[in-house]
């Protein structure tokens, strides 16, 4: 079943209008994990904070479409509760407020919009308990304000935490094996792959063939100047891996 159909889009930066999506097509089946490679500056964090509505883009023209719905006329809010799901490539630091408070809030603000309960602290504590182990985390951590001080790898088990709290039907995940070792990557990884189910899928931004072998695209897709200029399986990362961007101007 479809589930998010990117036609031509285009888009600029808000203040100062400068282009830089150019016509990304893109189609998302449920079930699929898509991968989007590209070198620095093409474009891929911006088309996945499109996508979830970030205020410091405009969409200029084309479309987008996520489970039958049009996305340019939803608020972040409304496509995060149709379940749609961003990690950032720098998740933000929040001062004061501690990390199970936000996610209990966050987590309630979803229930609320969805018309359920809200759940109080001990009910949510027993429902994100189990969920530290995915992410290899001790409770302490839940403790501790919102990225402040985290390692990267910290930051980065935060990011799936949260998309284990949430849940999606299209977790988009920016660079989620940046500064990571091996173990923590492998540890990232298999918690995303424990999260995935035949309905819902991630698109995955990424530069390193690494995180491929954890976790498996369907397809691969090449960003260059704001547009998706080729897509492929696995053999496209290798190539990058080996010979670079030149490679697959080549292939
Ligand atoms: P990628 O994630 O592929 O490295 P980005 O989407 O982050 O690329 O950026 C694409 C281009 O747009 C870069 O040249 C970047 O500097 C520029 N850009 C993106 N967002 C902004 C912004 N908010 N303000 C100014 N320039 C931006
Ligand atoms: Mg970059
Ligand atoms: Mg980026």
């Amino acid at each position: 079943k479809l589930l998010l159909e990117v036609k031509d889009l285009t888009a600029v930066i808000a203040e100062s209008k400068q282009e830089i999506l150019k016509g990304v097509n893109l189609t998302v089946y449920e079930g699929e994990i898509h991968a989007v490679m590209g070198k620095n500056g093409s474009g891929k964090s911006t088309f996945a904070k499109v996508l979830v509505g970030h205020p410091d883009y405009e969409v200029t023209g084309g479309s987008m479409v996520f489970k039958g719905e049009n996305l340019l006329e939803m608020e972040p809010e409304d496509r995060s509760v149709a379940g749609l799901f961003m990690s950032f490539q720098s998740p933000v630091e929040i001062p004061g407020v501690s990390n199970i408070d936000f996610l209990n809030m966050a987590y309630n603000a979803r229930r609320r919009k969805l018309g359920l309960p809200e759940l109080g602290p001990i009910e949510f504590y027993a429902y994100i308990f189990p969920k530290l182990d995915l992410v290899n985390m001790k409770t302490d951590f839940l403790n501790r304000n919102v990225n402040e001080g985290f390692s990267g790898g910290e930051k980065k088990r935060n990011e799936i935490l949260q998309l284990a709290v949430l849940g999606a039907d299209m977790s988009i995940l920016d660079e989620i094996d940046s500064g990571l070792d091996v173990d923590a990557l492998r540890d990232v990884a298999k918690a995303v792959n424990s999260l995935l189910t035949p309905k819902n899928s991630v698109l995955m931004i990424t530069h390193y063939l690494r995180l491929l072998e954890f976790i498996k695209p369907s397809y691969i897709h090449v960003m260059e100047d704001g547009k998706i200029v080729k897509t492929g399986d696995i053999n496209i990362a290798k190539i990058l891996e080996k010979e670079g961007y030149k490679g697959i101007s080549d292939a």
